[in-house]
């Protein structure tokens, strides 16, 4: 990426600014001054400065996985292939690991890092973050269940849920097609949701969590760093 495009998604300033800071020599990358606006640098990579001061989240790589199914959130599995070992072979060497988890047959947005600092907040206030997920299920869904969710789903053990919001988007006797808005991620939180309700959950995909949204350009098992942004808005 452009070293301008990171000072300026930094929200360092305008254009004009970052032109600015650049030629005024105030911009280092590991160490060094870098001038040209049209450096490319992997901010997930390497420290950029600017008057000697640490981009916010710089020196820690931030990754945005759109998950397959069949892959478990783990760094190493001895039975099935795992997230770390989807970014590739070299990153298994690496303190990469998956903030929170996901089941190994659900699919969607997955964020990694190596910030084990910030991963505990980030997965404290993921937990409490809304977070979209796109569902499929073997039955009607009504009004009726659509006041349930917004109320709070009971578990079999008597656990109450938290208020959620149930959008159809399609439904008859045979299937529906959901979006579920979430703020709470309890082991198959959603699964049993749908148990509770006499319905199976037939697909499950993560869409947003927070204001980090799936990147549609993203096929699963695709993955990219984040933008400086997108890691703006979720430190
Ligand atoms: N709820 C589930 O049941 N499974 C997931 O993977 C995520 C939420």
């Amino acid at each position: 990426m452009r070293l301008d495009k990171v000072l300026e998604q930094a929200q360092l300033g305008s254009k004009k600014v970052v032109k600015r800071l650049l030629v005024s020599r105030q911009v280092t990358v590991d160490g060094q001054v870098i001038t040209r606006g049209s450096t490319n640098v992997d901010p997930g990579l390497q420290e950029v400065c600017v008057k000697g001061n640490k981009l916010k989240g710089q020196g820690h790589r931030y990754v945005m996985l759109n998950k397959p199914q069949g892959v478990v959130s783990a760094v190493t599995d001895k039975e099935h292939q795992t997230v770390i070992g989807l970014l590739g072979e070299d990153q298994k060497r690496t303190s990469l690991f998956p903030v929170g988890r996901l089941d190994r047959d659900t699919e969607g947005l997955l964020l990694i890092t190596d910030n084990g600092k910030l991963a505990y907040q980030l997965a404290m206030a993921t937990k409490k973050v809304v977070k979209r997920y796109e569902v499929r299920v073997n039955a009607e869904v009504t009004t009726y269940d659509q006041e349930l969710v917004k109320h709070g789903i009971i578990f079999d053990d008597g656990y109450q849920c938290l208020p959620a919001s149930l959008r159809i988007l399609h439904s008859n006797s045979q299937e529906s097609h959901l979006l579920l808005d979430i703020t709470e991620g309890k082991f198959h939180q959603i699964k049993k949701m749908f148990l509770a309700m006499g319905k199976k959950v037939t697909y499950l995909k993560r869409l947003s969590m927070g204001p980090l949204v799936l990147d549609k350009q993203l096929a699963p098992g695709q993955w990219r760093e984040l933008t400086p942004t997108e890691l703006e808005k979720l430190l």
